[in-house]
């Protein structure tokens, strides 16, 4: 097949089409068209996406659990992903935390851009912080409580309620098991089907990728850029130095722990991973959402990385909605920025503290754009980080959005390429397009 033709090729093409389009526009006063004629496209891309999701999670994980002949090995294999989950973004935080602390890019930022910063996007910032004080508000055991949902139906109308859809599933396929079995394996049959159109139809949006993302390109580039172009590129240099430690980091991430996650559990070497789930990537990148990209991930984690149905349709909702190693890496990187940049400094002891928030804070983010920098809120506060601090990043935020989103989905394709080698759940992949 010539290059031009592989998924990822294009995909990229359209991403940098859309770069030119978006940074053209800016220029020759195009904003008010793309944003009418072209916008939409990107966001109707998204929404196939995210229409999708909740029958793909419900269908292939009820096939999933109800295909386990041993409800055992269930609890076994949801405790081995918690458990990788855990440490693979206390990991990513301390990667953060050294990465912050060596560039040191907080007290590189000039006083007087500092300044600037805080007085132009302190009105985001209340919203914000006003966004988190209502979640914590409703108490600390909450998030466990809205994992168990008063009615079905309504759960299934909302994506952002991805783990009540993962235990409505998993409590019907563990009672498919135990059901008379001739009765079970019509109900099997029915979902095992459903799951196949819904993957078809994957196959379908996919074509539409390189255009979708051509779209959302453009109009990130015409929000960040607004009709003063150059204004955004001084603010890029301003917080260049933040901005490298944070991408450092997340490429010291998908090097380093990968390589060890897998040197643990797996043969798959590093390369035919990221060949693997490439496609994916790049669509975390131009989406900013893992909760829109999550369809496209378990295709390519089924069919690209040979991980079985069901470790697949388990372990990456749980991921999509709870394990962000790139959202947590980033928001320590982004306390001690904000810490230094007003010039705070972080003792030991609080610097362990931010360890221990932002796994709680990543856990919490829901899977969409701007959500890590909502739940930053939570880390500062832990370390009476002036939560203000917060309009020091906003205006780059959108890019670090994207490039930690496509962190987060690779983490969760590792952690189910880890427990599926671990159960011995995983057959050789087709790992280029
Ligand atoms: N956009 C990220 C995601 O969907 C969450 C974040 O804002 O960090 O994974």
């Amino acid at each position: 097949m010539p290059w031009y033709k592989k998924l990822h090729w294009q995909i990229i093409i359209g991403l940098i089409l859309g770069l030119l389009w978006g940074l053209f526009s800016t220029q020759a006063g195009l904003n008010a068209f793309t944003s009418e004629f072209i916008r939409p496209f990107g966001t109707i891309f998204v929404n196939m996406l995210q229409l999708i999701a909740i029958p793909l999670v419900l269908a292939s994980l009820v096939v999933g659990v109800a295909k386990l002949n041993d409800i055992t090995k269930l609890s076994r294999m949801g405790g081995k992903t918690l458990g990788i989950y855990f440490v693979t973004t206390m990991c990513a935080i301390t990667i953060g935390l050294v990465s912050v602390n060596l560039i040191q890019p907080g007290n590189a930022l000039p006083e007087e851009t500092r300044d600037e910063l805080l007085l132009s996007y302190q009105e985001n910032v209340d919203d914000r912080r006003s966004n988190v004080e209502d979640a914590l508000d409703r108490g600390r055991l909450q998030p466990i409580v809205d994992i168990v949902p008063q009615n079905a139906i309504n759960a299934m109308t909302s994506n952002a309620n991805m783990l009540q859809v993962v235990f409505i599933a998993l409590l019907l396929g563990i009672g498919i098991i135990q059901i008379n079995q001739k009765k079970g394996e019509q109900l099997v049959s029915f979902f095992d089907a459903f799951n196949d159109v819904i993957i078809k139809i994957v196959d379908y949006i996919m074509l539409l990728a390189p255009y979708g993302v051509f779209a959302l390109l453009a109009a990130v580039i015409i929000d960040l850029a607004g009709d003063d172009l150059a204004r955004a590129i001084d603010l890029l240099f301003a917080l260049g130095w933040y901005s490298i430690a944070v991408i450092l980091g997340l490429i010291v991430h998908l090097f380093l722990v990968y390589t060890v996650l897998f040197k643990i559990f797996s043969n798959m070497s590093l390369k035919d991973f990221f060949r693997g789930i490439r496609p994916a990537m790049l669509l975390g990148f131009s989406t900013s959402s893992s909760a829109a990209t999550l369809p496209v991930t378990m295709e390519r984690v089924e069919r690209n990385l040979g991980v079985h149905e069901e470790v697949a349709s388990f372990v990456l909702p749980v991921g999509a909605t709870i394990n962000m190693d790139g959202t947590s890496l980033y928001q320590a990187v982004a306390a001690v920025f904000i810490a230094q940049a007003v010039g705070m400094d972080l003792s030991l002891a609080e610097q362990l503290t931010i360890i221990l928030t932002a796994t709680l804070a990543s856990i919490g983010a829901a899977g969409v754009p701007g959500a890590g920098i909502i739940m930053l809120v939570i880390v500062l506060n832990s370390v009476n980080v002036p939560v203000e601090g917060i309009a020091l990043i906003l205006g780059v935020d959108r890019i670090l959005d994207m490039c930690r989103t496509a962190v987060n989905i690779t983490g969760d394709a590792a952690v189910s390429v880890a427990v599926a080698s671990s159960e011995g759940k995983i057959v050789a992949g087709n790992y280029d397009d």
